[in-house]
């Protein structure tokens, strides 16, 4: 007597389950444009974000680049301090500006014990950064 039924080789048995799987798990039309737009927003806020800080960032250098690093009665507003391997960093209380330098190893000596200070001291010529 005939079954009247399907007869399916493993194989197609896995294609037939493989596709259902995959048909089963695909988000819908709706959910992928949930999807789409959530990464559009993420991208959009992402770039927003970098954008902010390049401007940010340009802004601080039009800043610094505008400044004299001088009080209003003519002395520097620096200070600093030794940071260590024989560095120094000199920095403009204005702009925030810094300047990373090398001091002579015996001024470097003084400003280590403290003899000598960064305090309104006039910027490095030559500096590291
Ligand atoms: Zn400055």
């Amino acid at each position: 007597m005939a079954s009247g039924g399907i007869t399916l080789t493993p194989e197609q048995l896995q294609e037939l389950l493989a596709g259902a799987i995959k048909a089963a798990i695909a988000p819908s039309p709706e959910d992928q444009e949930k999807k789409d737009e959530l990464k559009r927003r993420a991208e959009a806020s992402k770039k927003a974000s970098v954008d902010t800080m390049m401007a940010d960032h340009q802004a601080k250098l039009d800043r610094q680049n505008r400044c004299d690093h001088k009080k209003e009665n003519g002395k520097w507003a620096t200070g600093g301090q030794m940071l260590g391997n024989g560095v120094a960093l000199t920095i403009c209380q204005h702009c925030q500006k810094g300047w990373y330098w090398k001091p002579a190893p015996e001024v470097a000596a003084q400003l280590l014990s403290g003899d000598l200070t960064l305090h309104q001291s006039e910027p490095p010529r030559t500096t590291l950064n």
